[in-house]
């Protein structure tokens, strides 16, 4: 006979605060129930040239969940991130390393080796990069907002962060960066972002793809000036 056992229980080794009571009183608040309602009118229709005057009701009902994630096992890069590390593995058969953290090599030769962990340098190359003028709630006063996938140094891999501190219209491929992670960090990739290690250089754009750059800059500046006061990014 097999004696068969579950996974549990759980002991907490660490915990950051965290105000339960707060938050379940929070999340009662999305079970369902509306708050509020309003009957409106307005012009609706199958076309943009054959609109007419409808009535509707619209209620007004809140979302409100708390997620609870395992980072399973690559747990340990975002464990890393509360210590101020930047941690990545490696295949202990080919050598490859990953950041992002992989647990297994995808390496076909290496057939699902489990990697080692190991601690990365805080230095990259921008393997390629977006500038983002529309971003999520948490992020939009930044816009805007310069998105690279890092080649962290040592790595076979690109890991997606944001960029500070710099202007977007100079952002381009081949750029070192310093990479950082927050002070307050939460264990959570938006807690790494990159920094220009060197005088970044512009991409070569034509005079008409350059005025289009900046006239679409500085629309998602007033955006944002106009929506949060003067808080930009450059
Ligand atoms: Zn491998």
């Amino acid at each position: 006979m097999v004696k068969m056992e579950q996974p549990g229980p759980e002991k907490v080794i660490k915990q950051s605060a965290y105000d339960e009571k707060w938050w379940n009183d929070w999340v009662m608040k999305g079970g369902w129930r509306p708050e509020a309602w309003k009957i409106i009118e307005m012009k609706d229709g199958p076309t943009l040239t054959s609109l007419k005057t409808e009535r509707f009701m619209i209620i007004h009902r809140p979302h409100a969940n708390m997620f609870n994630h395992s980072y399973g096992k690559v747990s340990r890069f975002f464990e890393g991130l509360l210590e101020g590390k930047l941690m990545g593995t490696k295949c202990p058969k080919c050598g490859l390393v990953y950041c992002p953290p992989r647990a297994h090599c995808f390496n076909p030769k290496c057939r699902l080796a489990e990697t080692t962990w190991v601690e990365l340098p805080k230095k990259g190359v921008v393997h390629s990069y977006t500038i983002m003028a529309i971003a999520w709630p948490s992020m939009a006063h930044l816009q805007p907002l310069v998105g690279a996938m890092v080649r962290v140094d040592g790595t076979n891999t690109c890991l997606p962060m944001t960029m500070r501190d710099i202007d977007p219209e100079k952002v381009n491929i081949g750029l070192k960066v310093n990479i950082h992670i927050s002070k307050d960090a939460k264990g959570d990739l938006l807690d790494v972002y990159a920094t220009p290690a060197e005088e970044p250089k512009a991409p070569k754009r034509t005079e008409a793809e350059l005025k289009r750059f900046r006239e679409d800059m500085d629309k998602t500046r007033e955006w944002v000036k106009k929506t949060f006061g003067t808080k930009t990014n450059k």
